[in-house]
């Protein structure tokens, strides 16, 4: 019976190895593939691998940006959440559909914007909200926030981020992060989302129902805040689309066709499910629902 028992249990840790080791051997030739830049929102960084720092050379690119900018995905994969390094802090690495692998390190710890080191490496403070440690995760999801945790503690807040192919040794991140998709906003897949825009025009043309933007600043309905942006937007000019000018007095599509480029513009959109495209601004992915210019 014990003998039994102890087959049973090699039978079964062979069967957790076998589920683990698939993923790595079958993903473990394919190459890194293009990916969703890790950070959402303004962003510095330089091609840092290498640089001195303390016992190792640096092993990633540290991107600089806003304290708690969302974090996500940059490809198709499986997270683990790690909290037990007291130089990384609050840490998770994703494990790519690729067969990448990817760190991502001194992940938010504070509470408040302040630096008080008062909150845990947990969802909703270091990892995304909701977010399950193993949990599978989508390219651009949501998976945590930018922070200031471990030895980056009190320096700026920034992503170290970790570029492993294969799952072996890291390289330099920098000509893939350089070649990235940055999305526009982060939200919760499917989620009904509106967007505010503001900016300046480029063109508006109610016959093929577009409108280009300049885009300065942008909030979500669901709280995400972003500013000092400076992208270009096309979005759908919906014919429904209710156009004013600062006074409230209504625009006709003529008006908005013969307003100068560089006029100051805000731009609402429907609200609609986020896909990866309207995440993304893709042209043509979100589609406007009113648009307010200034007298
Ligand atoms: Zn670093």
């Amino acid at each position: 019976m014990q003998k039994r028992q102890l087959l049973n249990i090699k039978a079964l840790s062979l069967a957790i190895v076998a589920l683990f080791a698939v993923p790595l051997a079958s993903g473990g030739n394919k190459a890194v593939p293009r990916l969703i830049f890790p950070v959402v929102g303004p962003v510095t960084y330089t091609n840092d691998f290498g640089a001195p720092r303390g016992r190792l050379p640096h092993q990633a690119n540290d991107i600089m940006a806003a304290k708690k900018s969302p974090v996500v995905a940059v490809e198709d994969g499986k997270i683990s959440f790690w909290t037990r390094s007291a130089s990384a802090g609050c840490m998770l690495y994703l494990y790519g559909r690729s067969g990448t692998m990817y760190e991502y390190i001194h992940l938010n710890n504070d509470r408040t914007m302040k630096n008080d080191n008062k909150g845990k490496c947990v969802a909703g403070t270091a990892y995304a909200k909701g977010l399950k440690n193993g949990a599978r995760v989508k390219a651009g999801q949501q998976i945590g926030y930018v922070g200031d945790s471990g030895d980056a503690n009190g320096i700026a807040a920034h992503l170290h981020f970790e570029l492993h192919p294969r799952g072996g040794r890291a390289v330099s991140p920098y000509r893939y992060l350089k070649r990235g998709r940055v999305l526009l906003f982060a939200a919760t897949r499917g989620a009904a989302v509106s967007l505010t825009l503001k900016g300046k025009l480029v063109e508006a043309d109610s016959s093929s129902q577009t409108l280009s933007m300049r885009l300065t600043s942008l909030s979500t309905s669901t709280g995400l805040r972003l500013n000092k942006l400076s992208r270009k937007l096309t979005l759908e000019l919906s014919p429904d689309t209710l156009a004013t000018d600062n006074s409230g007095s209504d625009l006709s599509p003529d008006d908005l066709d013969s307003l100068a480029s560089g006029a100051a513009i805000k731009v609402t959109t429907m609200r609609a499910p986020a896909t990866l495209a309207a995440e993304l601004g893709s042209p043509l992915a979100l589609t406007s629902s009113s648009v307010t210019i200034p007298a």
